[in-house]
């Protein structure tokens, strides 16, 4: 039995061949016995002119984890999310003895804005969007609503690619918001941990205080900037993600809920029905009854939507 791997919401494809070139040619040259340049300027100014939002508001990390963490580390104190989420945001929380408050997210997805203004003694609120594991996105309207609220927001944007939809407007105009951004999902680096964030200038400066100088290897920072001056290889692929997403949920639509993302959440929990026939899924152990795929080849959505549809019929 082949097994599938459809319970990380990983890329299923690995990185195209020209720009395995380029890199090979990059580690041929490299100075491994050198430092990398002190703040790595380079991955900074491509992330500046990828964005479109210059250097000055371009934070990198090892994954957007990491900002996460330097985050919620900073806020110094509870932190407000809206479940179902992602379970990093409580972790890191946690770790540094603070409480994530949860406001739920409504029946519908929908942020609950008027709930999280109402948490004046939270550091710091993390919004979804496109939300994991749900998939939907947040509307800009409730999003807006908690920036003006004037409290420090994250708006964890992993999914961005896959959605269609850029807030990065909304940096220009508030100076209380974070966006996050990772290599992880639409560009198939989830092994390199690279991520990204984008904030005005001032907030930037503080953020950047608490890096160290060399705070990502130099292969991971070089395949990062390969993968942004390549953007058009790497476009094709979203293409076909979206394209698979939409033809999944097409065949799945009864038992599963829309997304924007590169997953669907599945309105049943198939973890063990599925992991008998070597497709393995994310188990929701927080979401009862539910359980969440990720979109792979069109030969493992196959695979999968044969499987569903088995359940679906002898239920
Ligand atoms: N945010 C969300 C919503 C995610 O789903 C993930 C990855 N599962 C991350 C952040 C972390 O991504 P990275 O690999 O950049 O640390």
């Amino acid at each position: 039995m082949k097994e599938i791997y459809l319970d990380k919401n990983e890329n299923p494809f690995n990185i195209p061949d020209a720009i395995k070139e380029k890199f090979i040619d990059y580690v041929k040259n490299a100075d491994f016995n050198r430092y990398p340049e002190k703040g790595l300027p380079s991955l900074i100014e491509g992330l500046g002119r990828f964005t479109g939002l210059g250097p000055e508001r371009i934070i990198a990390a090892n994954g957007s984890d990491e900002l996460l963490d330097m985050l919620i580390k900073r806020a110094a104190g509870d932190i407000v999310i809206s479940s179902p989420t992602f379970e990093m945001y409580s972790f890191y929380a946690t770790n540094y003895g603070h409480s994530a408050i949860d406001v739920p997210l409504n029946d519908d997805f929908s942020l609950n804005a008027p709930e999280i203004i109402k948490r004046r003694d939270a550091k710091l609120v993390i919004i979804c969007s496109p939300n994991n594991p749900t998939g939907n996105l947040i509307g800009r309207d409730s999003i807006k609503a908690v920036l003006e609220s004037g409290v420090t927001t994250v708006l964890d944007n992993a999914y961005y690619e896959f959605s269609g939809e850029d807030y990065t407007d909304l940096i220009r105009k508030y100076d209380n918001l974070i966006i996050l951004r990772t290599f992880s999902k639409a560009f198939s680096l989830a092994g390199m941990r690279v991520g990204y964030g984008m904030a005005k200038p001032d907030l930037m400066v503080g953020l950047k205080k608490l890096q160290a100088p060399f705070y990502m290897n130099i292969l991971s920072a070089k395949l990062a900037e390969i993968m942004m001056e390549n953007y058009s290889l790497i476009e094709e692929k979203i293409n076909y993600i979206v394209r698979e997403r939409k033809r999944v949920y097409g065949e799945l639509g009864e038992i599963a809920y829309n997304s924007d993302t590169n997953f669907l959440m599945l309105k049943k929990d198939l973890y063990d029905y599925l992991a008998g026939k070597g497709i393995h899924i994310r188990k929701l152990p927080l979401v009862k009854d539910r359980s969440r795929i990720t979109i792979g080849t069109a030969e493992e959505n196959n695979i999968l939507i044969s499987a569903v549809r088995e359940y679906i019929k002898n239920k």
